[in-house]
């Protein structure tokens, strides 16, 4: 077989393979997508509860500080009315003491509303997540599924072409090779045009008549205009 039609076979096995990528569309970078939102979601979704564990030893902490306090508070002024104080000044000490203790106690209240509706945002939140992350595992195993059938169904298709092109370009030497990948990317797959009433079928150009010599006896030729490989078929 001649050097110009193993280029005209090789485009061929080529357009088909491109059509076979086609076919697998965006599922792969799609899959892949997913793949990382799920790693994302639960990512988050450790960091929160292992926020929500912290809050919650915090509050039972805060719980019995609470506790102690009050509990102390009361027996301070139980002190104050059983007549172990004597004077004003032990009065007066007493006072300042159970305020201080007042004091304590609203603080570590307060923070306890917060930690508690901290507590109540994150599980809130935790629930979100666990929502979302059962969607996006969902979609992607429905996307894996739908790829895997793809796959299968064109592997043998694939595979058979793959080793039909190996063949081929066997046959064709490397210089010819890299023109015809240049030219195959620059030319979105068109490599090879027909000459059609003198002209270029991939652009239009006239073709020279040397050329069309040259294409009839099976020597390579290009456009001078779009640099495609040109044949000529002789009927
Ligand atoms: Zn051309």
């Amino acid at each position: 077989m001649s050097l110009i039609n193993q280029i005209i076979l090789l485009q061929e096995v080529d357009n088909k393979l491109f059509e076979i990528e086609k076919l697998l569309g965006d599922l792969p970078s799609k899959v892949e997508e997913l793949t990382q939102n799920e790693d994302g979601v639960k990512t988050s979704l450790q960091n929160k509860e292992n926020e929500l564990k912290e809050t919650s030893v915090s509050i039972s902490t805060n719980e019995t500080l609470v506790e102690t306090t009050s509990e102390k508070i009361n027996s301070l002024k139980d002190k104050l009315i059983d007549g172990s104080i004597s004077t004003n000044k032990e009065y007066d000490a007493m006072m300042e003491t159970i305020d201080f203790e007042k004091n304590l106690l609203s603080e570590k209240e307060n923070e306890l509303i917060e930690l508690l509706s901290k507590k109540e945002e994150l599980s809130k939140e935790i629930e979100e997540d666990k929502s979302s992350l059962d969607g996006i595992i969902s979609e992607l195993n429905t996307k894996k599924d739908a790829l895997n059938a793809k796959m299968q169904e064109v592997s043998e298709e694939q595979n058979a072409l793959k080793s039909e092109r190996e063949s081929v370009a066997q046959n064709i030497d490397s210089d010819t090779m890299s023109k015809y990948a240049e030219i195959y990317e620059a030319r979105k797959g068109l490599v090879v045009a027909e000459i059609l009433d003198n002209s270029c079928e991939g652009c239009g150009a006239m073709v020279p008549p040397q050329s069309i010599n040259e294409a009839l006896s099976k020597n390579i030729v290009f456009c001078g205009n779009c640099s495609r490989f040109l044949f000529k078929s002789e009927n």
